[in-house]
């Protein structure tokens, strides 16, 4: 019997889960590390505390499994995206803390770079939007902030990369530099149509091409790990959003899935074609097999999840999170109540800082139940409303939704979401998407599972959720919806 193992490297904790030939969960490890918050806006992680959870996870999981390492077919990674990481390639130590997703530190720098009219360049060839999230500025900002870094680059002392090549660094004694296509996608640097990194935009960015990772399919053979004397191929690299794409089996295009989490990352398989978006959503490499890459679109809403946390936490309404779908259940329907929660703004596709939250219709008859109630259809509307872009720009309509993501076990909020869009939101079996997603990249390179058929059989449905609504009730609600949206936008 032999396994592949997933290193799942997220924001909060490193894991490690091993996958049967099902594509079955066999055992899992996870350590929470330190968040590190030096000042308002500015998000860092140690990086030898993510290398050392993660080495750890990574024996831990084996343990608990009784499983040797000679049972290990291939490792396979996936990461929290555009958390950038610098070192010496000497030593192996970091010279600065890695600068998390999070951090908005190198806003200043996108204003600037928008202001000199540069956005047009960035968006045309990366897919991009201009925005401190990505890893580019704030390679710019270590290079320009940590003492001697560009100079030492420049010479090749020092690498740079997002966690994967870091992992991958550390894993292979200090001896591969490598990045997958979905990671690079995610740099500001990183050509999407020509598969390389861009002169033009390092220029923009002042990044030395030496300090840059060798960009790696994310299916394939890159590296080896030796695990208590036995070497292991680590043979698929994906960041968490595309890994979970490809864990989900949206393989071809016009497959989508939305994970419900905090906020909600909907992203859309458009294949072979990488497609502009008209909507402000993102073009993003979903995955690079055989030297071919296939394409996704991608939207983000902010707050989702964190809505029923704001019932729990702020309102009160509520003790955990899975009580609001009982208290929601208590009311047929809204009763004209609309909540935008707005709480940062909104993303895709309004992209508007200004908007804060906001609750409309409120009447006398209006109940606690009522808002839990326009809390989840909050969720389902703004999910609503980024595939209906997604289907715009891609020209196409979808035939279902998959789901995961820890409010995706919500059932209410799932038939809510089936509702508005008219469409079925199917959950499968294994919700544990984004480590799956690593796992097949992984066992597919190595021939443990032989070509993609394997992954669709694997992919196994839990519950279907068939629209129930009429059109005609649904454009009213979706209404509603979009009048209250409109007078939340530019509050602030
Ligand atoms: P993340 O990976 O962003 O931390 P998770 O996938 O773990 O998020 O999901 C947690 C989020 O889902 C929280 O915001 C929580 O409020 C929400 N959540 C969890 N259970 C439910 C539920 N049954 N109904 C609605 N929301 C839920």
């Amino acid at each position: 019997m032999s396994f592949v193992l997933a290193l799942d490297q997220g924001t909060t904790s490193s894991r490690a889960i091993l996958f049967d030939h099902a594509g079955s969960i066999r055992a899992v490890a996870q350590r929470e590390f330190a968040q590190i918050y030096p000042q308002p806006g500015w998000v860092e992680h140690d990086p030898m505390e993510i290398w050392a959870t993660q080495s750890a996870v990574m024996t831990e999981v084996l343990a608990k499994a009784s499983v040797a390492p000679a049972d290990i077919a291939a490792i396979g990674i996936t990461n929290q995206r555009e958390t950038t990481l610098l070192w010496e390639r000497a030593t192996g130590r970091p010279v600065a803390n890695a600068i998390v997703w999070q951090d908005r530190r190198t806003a200043p720098t996108c204003d600037a770079l928008r202001r000199a009219g540069r956005e047009p360049t960035f968006t045309r060839k990366t897919g991009l939007v201009l925005d401190a999230y990505f890893s580019g500025t704030k390679l710019k900002w270590l290079l320009d902030n940590v003492p001697g870094a560009r100079e030492r680059a420049r010479r090749g002392e020092l690498a740079f990369g997002t966690v994967d090549s870091w992992l991958i660094w550390n894993l292979s004694g200090r001896t591969k530099h490598v990045t997958d296509a979905t990671n690079a996608s995610r740099t500001l640097l990183f050509d999407i149509h020509q598969g390389d990194w861009d002169d033009e935009l390092l220029g923009l960015l002042d990044v030395p091409r030496a300090v840059l990772p060798t960009v790696v399919d994310s299916s394939g053979v890159c590296a080896e790990t030796t695990l208590a004397g036995v070497s292991v191929p680590i043979a698929g690299i994906a960041g968490d959003q595309q890994a979970a794409l490809f864990g989900q089996a949206c393989l071809a295009p016009g497959l989508a899935k939305n994970t419900y989490g905090t906020g909600c990352f909907l992203l859309l398989t458009t294949g072979r074609t990488a497609v502009a978006s008209k909507n402000r959503l993102l073009t993003t490499v979903a995955s690079r097999r055989g030297g071919n890459t296939d394409y996704a679109l991608e939207g983000s809403v902010f707050i989702a999840g964190a809505v029923v946390q704001w019932l729990r936490d702020g309102l009160k309404i509520i003790r955990a999170a899975p009580e609001v779908e009982a208290l929601a259940a208590s009311v047929p329907d809204n009763g004209g109540v609309y909540l935008v929660p707005a709480f940062a703004g909104l993303g895709a596709p309004h992209w508007d800082a200004y908007a804060r939250g906001a609750i409309f219709g409120l009447t006398r008859g209006a109940t606690g139940a009522h808002l839990a109630r326009a809390a989840l259809e909050s969720i389902a509307f703004q999910g609503a409303e980024v595939l209906r872009a997604m289907e715009a720009d891609a020209s196409l309509e979808l035939s279902e939704l998959r789901v995961d993501g820890g409010a995706a076990a919500n059932d209410l909020l799932m038939q809510i979401q089936a509702d508005l869009l008219g469409v079925a939101v199917v959950r499968p079996k294994v919700l544990e998407t984004t480590a799956l997603g690593a796992a097949y990249l992984a066992g597919l390179a190595v021939g443990y599972w032989r070509d993609e058929s394997d992954i669709t059989g694997n992919w196994q449905i839990e519950r279907r959720f068939e629209p129930a609504m009429s059109r005609d009730q649904a454009a009213a609600l979706t209404a509603g919806w979009e009048k209250a949206v409109a007078r939340a936008k530019g509050w602030a």
